[in-house]
């Protein structure tokens, strides 16, 4: 676990700490997805359990607090997430929870249910174990359905003694209102380019632009999928785009078989937004470097089939977890795909 805060986020971690005497019960990150909020949320979760933090009010990363932190067996610290994020070891944002989200067992939960809310009272109901400080990390709150988000207003409006929930969300709009008015909101914002190009570049990520441009902006989403994906699967994927060929779509799926069919959906997804984007309004975000292609698509696409495609890019997405056959399933999308500009 890196203790270091991302440099956009400085400036909200020095704020934080000054609440740090008289720490509110709960509190809100939010924020677009991709940026790094639930990696914001955990170094926090664990400085407030460290024993001898740092003057910046960082983790020491060395007494036993954090040692049991780092291995996830503080007995002060629990985390309420979706069963289909359970693999994921990653405290990164919901960039790499996605791509590991994609191994998890099929038919993993993906919302957050009662008996886990509920499970927390035994943990809330005992006396803290080291600092007399407890800490619950909850993420993402916008996956608590219903009955579990009733059963968590219910604790927040009676807050129990020494404890912190940490929530994160990257849609704070889809909460119950009544859970955010309890909650101190601490907004957190996309860097700036610059800033989040020369943060990939440490990172050791090459045409760190590219991917950045691909999340619109989101520099861990960025880093995950230069990690996941490789830049030439992508780029087969965009060469194929960008001159739509029904009689070539079987060849390129035989060569993205290897990627996940999540990843490419979402190229393809990102790249038709680009297509109407540019239809409507003559705004590009994803894929800045293929303006050319991307307005010569535009000028050809038909409008209903466009709208068309598009929707039916949402249902697929919510199947390439697992389709039966990766090269079908990529096939079957690409030939659709051409049927917007025939
Ligand atoms: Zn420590």
């Amino acid at each position: 676990m890196t203790n270091q805060t991302l440099p956009w986020q400085a400036e909200t971690w020095s704020q934080v700490m000054q609440m740090r005497e008289r720490f509110p019960h709960a509190v809100l990150l939010h924020g677009p997805e991709g940026i790094g909020k639930t990696r914001f949320a955990e170094q926090l979760a664990q400085a407030l359990l460290c024993e001898s933090p740092l003057p910046d009010g960082h983790a020491c990363g060395h007494c036993l607090a954090c040692g049991w932190f780092a291995q996830y067996a503080h007995p002060d610290y629990r985390r309420v997430r979706p069963e289909s994020l359970e693999d994921a070891s990653a405290v990164d944002d919901a960039g790499a929870e996605t791509a590991k989200a994609a191994k998890a067992e099929k038919g993993a939960s993906r919302e957050i249910r009662i008996e886990q809310i509920r499970s927390l009272a035994n943990f809330i109901n005992v006396s803290t174990h080291r600092s007399g400080r407890r800490v619950v990390l909850l993420y993402p709150a916008e996956a608590l359905n219903a009955i579990a988000a009733n059963a968590l207003l219910k604790t927040l409006e009676e807050p129990p003694p020494a404890t912190v929930f940490l929530m994160v969300s990257h849609n704070i709009d889809r909460l119950l209102p009544t859970i955010v008015s309890r909650c101190r909101k601490v907004p957190l914002t996309m860097p700036g380019a610059a800033q989040a190009l020369a943060w990939l570049k440490e990172q050791g990520v090459g045409d760190g632009e590219s991917w950045l441009a691909e999340q619109g902006g989101a520099p861990l989403s960025a880093l995950t999928q230069s990690q996941a994906g490789s830049r030439e699967a992508v780029e087969t994927l965009l060469a194929h785009l960008a001159k739509p060929a029904a009689e070539a779509a079987l060849k390129t799926a035989d060569q993205l078989q290897k990627s996940p069919p999540a990843e490419v959906t979402a190229w393809l997804q990102r790249w038709l937004y680009d297509v109407f984007s540019v239809k409507f309004s003559g705004k590009i975000r994803y894929y800045p470097k293929h303006r050319r292609e991307i307005d010569a698509l535009a000028m050809r696409a038909d409008p209903i089939k466009l709208l068309a495609v598009l929707k039916s890019m949402n249902e697929r997405r919510a199947i390439a977890d697992h389709p039966l056959s990766p090269k079908l399933f990529i096939e079957d999308m690409l030939l659709d795909y051409s049927t917007v500009f025939a």
